[in-house]
């Protein structure tokens, strides 16, 4: 495990868009400011780090959580053959169903 900053909030433990109040924890962190993750891990390129989902602009990213990374797949992998690495369903809006926005798969 290691700790990192917390991406949705950067560090601050208060949640980033105040949506009960302007002084409420951050939902992803819980207001420590930082969370955990097991090793290795990835930067998730969903939300390019940033913790918030591309589309939905309050919202925690849906492939890693608002943490701005998630925990790598162990063992070989290989480009998602459904969404051909983009980590994105059809449409955009939402990551691809099948590699849950990693981009690979396990082998
Ligand atoms: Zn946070
Ligand atoms: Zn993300
Ligand atoms: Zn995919």
């Amino acid at each position: 495990m290691s700790r990192i900053v917390c991406a949705f909030c950067i560090g601050s433990g208060k949640d980033p868009f105040g949506i009960l109040s302007p002084r409420s924890a951050c939902q992803v962190c819980l207001g420590r400011g930082t969370v955990e993750l097991p090793e290795p891990h990835t930067p998730c390129r969903y939300c390019q780090g940033s913790g918030v989902n591309p589309h939905g602009s309050r919202l925690t990213c849906p492939v890693c959580w608002g943490k701005g990374a998630y925990s790598s797949l162990e063992g070989e992998t290989e480009t998602c053959p459904q969404c051909h690495g983009a980590g994105k369903a059809p449409l955009g809006y939402l990551p691809c169903s099948y590699c849950l926005g990693k981009e690979v798969i396990r082998r």
